[in-house]
């Protein structure tokens, strides 16, 4: 289940003492990354799985929750569509693409960053097997579709029906809704030609009146989301499902093939798991055989204050996985995290970093591309698919041996 946990967390405490500075942090998420597995995992499980959250889209312009610029800090009166409100209004549904449709702009606009580009980077080099992310953005998918994350919370590229499960890509659906809302067309094309939907800063975007959430909703004050129309799903209205109940369900639309509320199916949803809804259980166990078949959870850019993510690293650190978090600012529940941890260890069996991602990755990456000597030197996934390492490990890590 996908909950939102709006409050501010307490600021964290760095492990090791040392990772305060950016060399230091490199340096501790160096022995983490290198590190042998807890001596009890097998061989086969030394790599490391990442879970990523909002906060490493953020340099690529989109919004989150908890950075300096999160939703939750500045737009306080921010609350995100629950799934049941969704199914059951109308009303709630043409507010929701109403806000999407100016949203996805600036979603389609945006790329992956220097951070997704590091995450890629470790897999090749061998020291990340899987990654796991929260976004919806796609971006994990487009920075490294060789080693593709698993999408917990789904992702907006797609809408899906709520009656037949079918999918459909957002930018033909993003076509119809301009076709069916010729002035909110007008309006959305007027704030692109104008910059208002261009600018990064979000105190700039709310001077101009727009406010820009994650999962790419844009509030526009006063706009007449009611007058706003959305189309039914193809399949359902060529063919009308049938409803849980067993009746044949009804989907009817306007003049103009717009959904009407005289229907009661045939409604597309994004593709995403939105608050309150439970995530698919494919997606789940994935998620958990991901952290069950790693030797390292390393938390990229995330509070994880949705249960969902949380739970993943509380798996990680009950299976007795060491564990790395990366973050502006709190992370929930994370004490129990790093409980009993030596003090003095150097960042093997734990880290934690209050950094952004945007900068340390990268250096993290030029760091481990560096020759390193010694027996610890090869990364784990070297190891794993029998790359000599017996050279002494130099220039081990240069090889893409995936
Ligand atoms: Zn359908």
């Amino acid at each position: 289940m996908r909950i939102p946990y709006t409050d501010i967390l307490p600021p964290p405490t760095t492990i090791p003492a040392t990772a305060r500075s950016l060399p230091g942090a490199v340096a501790a998420l160096q022995e983490f990354l290198h590190a042998p597995p807890p001596r009890d995992r097998d061989v086969r499980s030394a790599s490391t799985v990442i879970l990523t959250g909002a906060g490493l889209s953020v340099a690529s312009g989109l919004a989150d929750y908890r950075g300096t610029n999160g939703t939750y800090r500045v737009n306080k009166t921010y609350r995100p569509i629950y799934h049941h409100e969704f199914l059951a209004s109308h009303e709630a549904r043409k507010r929701y693409w109403a806000r999407s449709f100016l949203g996805w702009t600036t979603l389609r606009g945006a790329a992956p960053n220097a951070g997704h580009r590091a995450v890629r980077d470790l897999g090749r080099l061998g020291f990340v097997s899987r990654v796991i992310t929260q976004n919806v953005d796609s971006f994990h998918a487009r920075a490294h579709p060789e080693m593709p994350a698993l999408e917990l919370h789904g992702y907006l590229r797609s809408t899906v029906c709520t009656s037949c499960r079918n999918e459909y890509p957002r930018e033909g659906f993003q076509a119809e809704l301009a076709r069916l809302n010729p002035l909110w067309d007008v309006f959305l094309r007027d704030a692109i030609t104008s910059g208002a939907l261009a600018t990064e800063d979000p105190h700039e975007k709310r001077a101009r009146g727009i406010r820009m959430n994650p999962d790419g909703d844009v509030e526009v004050p006063e706009a007449p989301y009611t007058t706003f129309r959305y189309p039914a799903c193809p399949a359902c209205l060529g063919s009308p499902p049938t409803l849980a109940d067993g009746a044949r369900g009804k989907v009817e639309v306007d003049n103009d093939g717009a959904w009407s509320p005289t229907s009661n199916a045939g409604i597309l949803k994004p593709a995403v798991v939105m608050f309150g809804e439970s995530i698919a259980s494919r997606v789940k166990e994935a998620a958990e055989e991901a952290i069950d078949g790693a030797g390292k959870l390393l938390v990229l850019a995330t509070s994880m204050a949705t249960y969902s993510a949380w739970r993943l690293a509380k798996r990680a650190k009950d299976r007795g996985l060491p564990i790395a978090i990366v973050n502006i600012g709190g992370v929930r529940g994370e004490d129990a995290f790093f409980a009993g941890l030596d003090p003095d260890q150097p960042g093997s069996r734990g880290v934690r970093v209050d950094m952004s991602t945007d900068g340390l990755l990268p250096a993290l990456v030029h760091e481990l591309q560096q020759p390193r000597f010694g027996a610890a030197g090869a990364p784990p996934g070297a190891v794993l698919s029998g790359v000599d390492n017996t050279a002494g490990g130099k220039n081990i890590v240069h090889q893409d041996h995936r």
